[in-house]
């Protein structure tokens, strides 16, 4: 099927262009024409400034289960964690299937059209499998495919509590016991056109050292992305040095995990030499500034790592709020706090970490650009709502990423298909009461 878009106005990679008309088929981009001062007959029209796809390289669908309800007291990430590990407990496909299809939503209205799941609940309570040993990551393919977006799902391997533990009473569901046992299990797992397979290392604390390699190399063959948290807390740098005498980064290298096709999730309290082995490596890092600042993390060496060599990407990880422009902001905000000066990153930068570098961190290389080949995702921001009205059209992307919010997302465009038009999803007609029967049904 061809179909073409008249984009009011385009951000082609280094400058917005007034006037685009994208001719597509099959939901690829056959060819982008300049100078299209009006739209051609019959063309979608798409008023605002049209970026490529939001990838959201970093989601735990389930933590939108408890935005509101974990900002209650005080406490660190590990206070924090024993309320995740409570909704965790309650997760069935079914509810799960429900809640991740009304995240996706959310994430599809902010203009994301491709997210990174990274997925660990795998096993009933206890750690007994499903009939289908896959049938929680089957919830979230289908979730993702009832929401109208594109999927990595990373399958993560989570075998113990800490170093040399076995797992708590709760993160036994999340168990396969042995990273070949995980290995197994992933391989049934099939890629489908909105879906691909990829891997995960839940941490340096839940996959053993002499195990790591097993993942890696299942990743390796099949030229999949690889994420793994990476030093988001002191205490993990302090027990990893405690076991093997050197930092989670370290570990990592020793046993064949950095790389291309890997990207550190948080990479937040890091050594010069840590930097230099993920830089030199080109292992990308996934900032998530917004939960990093909800959990008390502290600020990752962004700038550093990118010196380095590290494509950035962006994730919305606990969803305490799903709003990628924000997270492309709070990146640069947070290095302005910092070091008291400005301009880290152009606004030209941060785009490029929520769309291009971020698709290819999930395996989506051939997302996230206005070209012809790329498929035909599309984000369009409102240039004339209370928030960016008034901005220089040519400045459109100073103005998406340091003033609009996902609530200025008018269209979203996945494969062609148009899912928000207009700020309404066409697949899930009432996206709130979505998320809130979701949410309620994990209620105590
Ligand atoms: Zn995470």
């Amino acid at each position: 099927m061809t179909r073409t878009y008249w984009l009011e106005h385009a951000w082609l990679g280094t400058h917005v262009e007034p006037g685009v008309a994208v001719d597509t088929k099959d939901g690829r981009i056959t060819a982008v024409h300049q100078d299209a001062d009006t739209p051609p007959p019959g063309a979608e029209i798409l008023r605002g400034l049209t970026l490529p796809g939001l990838a959201n390289a970093h989601s735990h669908a389930f933590h939108r289960a408890l935005r509101g309800t974990v900002q209650v007291g005080s406490g660190t990430f590990w206070t924090w964690r024993e309320i995740m590990y409570a909704t965790a407990d309650r997760l069935t496909p079914d509810t799960y299937h429900a809640l991740a299809r009304a995240a996706y939503a959310e994430m599809a209205l902010a203009g994301i059209t491709a997210v990174g799941e990274f997925h660990y609940v795998h096993h009933a309570p206890g750690g007994t499998p499903y009939a289908d040993p896959n049938a929680m990551g089957e919830a979230l393919i289908a979730a993702a495919a009832d929401a109208g977006i594109r999927i990595t799902l990373l399958d993560t391997c989570y075998l113990s509590a800490g170093f040399g533990q076995p797992p708590n009473t709760h993160q036994l569901r999340f168990s396969d016991r042995t990273a070949e046992a995980w290995a197994e299990r992933c391989s049934v797992l099939k890629e489908r056109d909105h879906a691909r397979i990829g891997a995960a290392i839940h941490s340096v604390r839940a996959v053993p050292a002499d195990q790591l390699a097993t993942v890696a190399q299942w990743a390796e063959e099949r030229r999949a992305p690889l994420h793994v948290h990476l030093s988001e807390q002191i205490a993990e740098n302090d027990a990893c040095r405690d076991v093997h005498g050197c930092t989670p980064t370290q570990l990592l290298a020793l046993h064949g995990v950095l790389g291309p096709r890997t990207t550190g999730v948080h990479n937040t309290h890091l050594t010069a030499e840590d930097i230099s082995l993920i830089g030199g490596s080109g292992t990308g890092t996934c900032m998530c500034p917004t939960t990093e600042r909800d959990l008390a993390d502290g600020i990752g060496p962004a700038v550093a790592l990118q010196n380095e060599g590290s494509p950035l990407s962006l994730g919305s990880d606990s969803h305490a709020v799903i709003d990628l422009l924000e997270e492309a902001r709070a990146m640069e905000l947070n290095e302005r706090l910092r070091s008291r000066t400005r301009g880290h990153w152009t606004a030209a930068a941060l785009l490029r970490a929520a769309t291009a570098d971020g698709h290819a961190a999930l395996g989506w290389a051939d997302a996230g650009s206005l070209e012809p080949g790329a498929l035909a995702d599309f984000t369009t921001i409102a240039l004339d709502s209370v928030r960016t009205a008034g901005a220089l059209p040519r400045l459109g992307a100073e103005t998406a990423v340091f003033a609009a919010t996902a609530a200025d997302v008018r269209h979203t465009v996945v494969g062609g298909r148009h899912v928000v038009r207009d700020g309404a999803h066409t697949l899930v007609p009432d996206v709130p009461q979505a998320l809130a029967q979701a949410v309620d049904a994990l209620r105590a």
